[in-house]
């Protein structure tokens, strides 16, 4: 789509949240305008988002270099037929987010997999609909949302441990929500005296990044809990001049960022890629934190990228770049037992 970036619409991110493209023909109208055609009919798109929802915001289309899968943005955001093909050791929770043997979510908008953190869901929903995601099981669902209920139970359940120092916030994607519910989430937490930390793990920055509000920015900096964003950079072309400005602006006002990108096939798998994603993050002083081997989540195969490929390149890359570029390489095992650090094996690989 040609869009307007003078449009002072452009840089409003609720204009941007509201105007997503969820279907067909928004697809295919926003293709036309750049004279391509979705790669899947409209019967066949309608099967593929009946199984996992579609959401792309125009600034993160507006990425999109070539219209079809051998593009890195399009491959991470609009369906593909591949996604049709579930192998039988592929999970609908790969990472065992509710195991119910180890009782790992207690409540529907908490998950408590590590003593001393956990993670709180306040929204089902995200600004864009990542085809590999490994909660695709439940997000963009609102009936995964958290109600006001469901929050109080989960601040509660905090209260009553005082092993928890650290709050993740996550979802969906917490961001997608207005100033006032974060803000009254944020009030709520404040309050709880053994809690340390906050942590807000957001694809905002990267797909929505008129998100980071300089408004929002000065209520996260002003919190007495030291507030750290995660974001989620999976590529070089999304460190976008806008992003980097908006992130800019909130690091400015002492918010710390760290990134987690996930290793996909097509999208970051070669050490050139990988070498100016992680480059880019320092140089906007966002520290790479986890590269993560994609989760045996249904109807991904086509991006997941084997172990042996994924140690090659970060052995590779141990000379090209300083080491606190490098993030660490991880294996969330199946079943919720935890992450696995790869790194030992890149050294000797
Ligand atoms: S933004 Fe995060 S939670 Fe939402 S679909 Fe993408 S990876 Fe999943």
């Amino acid at each position: 789509m040609n869009f307007d970036h003078e449009d002072p619409h452009w840089i409003d991110w609720k204009w941007q949240q509201a105007n997503s493209c969820k279907d067909y023909d928004t697809l295919s109208a926003w293709m036309a305008s750049v004279e391509s055609t979705p790669q899947v009919t409209s019967d066949q798109f309608n099967e593929l988002i009946d199984r996992y929802k579609m959401g792309v915001t125009p600034y993160y289309f507006d990425l999109i270099q070539h219209f079809d899968d051998t593009d890195p943005i399009y491959r991470q955001i609009i369906p593909s037929l591949n996604e049709l093909l579930v192998l039988e050791e592929e999970l609908d929770d790969p990472i065992g987010d509710e195991n119910p043997a180890r009782g790992s979510r207690p409540l529907k908008a908490l998950i408590h997999r590590y003593p001393n953190r956990v993670l709180l869901l306040p929204t089902a929903q995200c600004a864009v609909y990542c085809r590999f995601c490994f909660r695709k099981r439940l997000v963009g669902d609102p009936a995964h949302s958290a109600r006001e209920e469901d929050l109080q139970a989960a601040y509660n359940y905090i209260e009553q441990h005082p092993e928890i120092k650290e709050v993740i916030l996550t979802g969906g994607d917490p961001l997608t929500l207005g100033d006032h519910s974060l803000l009254a989430i944020f009030k709520r937490l404040e309050g709880i005296k053994h809690l340390q930390l906050i942590r807000i793990h957001t694809r905002l920055p990267v797909v929505n990044p008129c998100r980071l509000t300089p408004e929002l920015g000065e209520v996260l900096a002003k919190l007495e809990k030291p507030v750290w964003v995660s974001s989620h950079f999976n590529h070089p072309l999304e460190i976008t001049p806008i992003a980097s400005k908006r992130i800019n602006t909130w690091i400015r006002m002492g918010i710390p960022f760290l990134n987690q990108s996930v290793l996909l096939k097509g999208v970051n798998d070669s050490v050139s890629t990988l070498k100016a994603l992680l480059m880019g993050l320092i140089e906007i002083k966002v520290k790479p934190y986890y590269l993560h081997q994609a989760d045996m989540v249904q109807g991904t195969s086509h991006l997941r990228v084997p172990v042996e490929r994924g140690l090659s390149i970060l052995k590779e890359l141990q000379g090209e770049l300083p080491g606190y570029a490098i993030p660490h390489y991880v294996l969330d095992r199946p079943g919720g037992a935890g992450k696995i650090p790869l790194q030992n094996l890149y050294k000797s690989a």
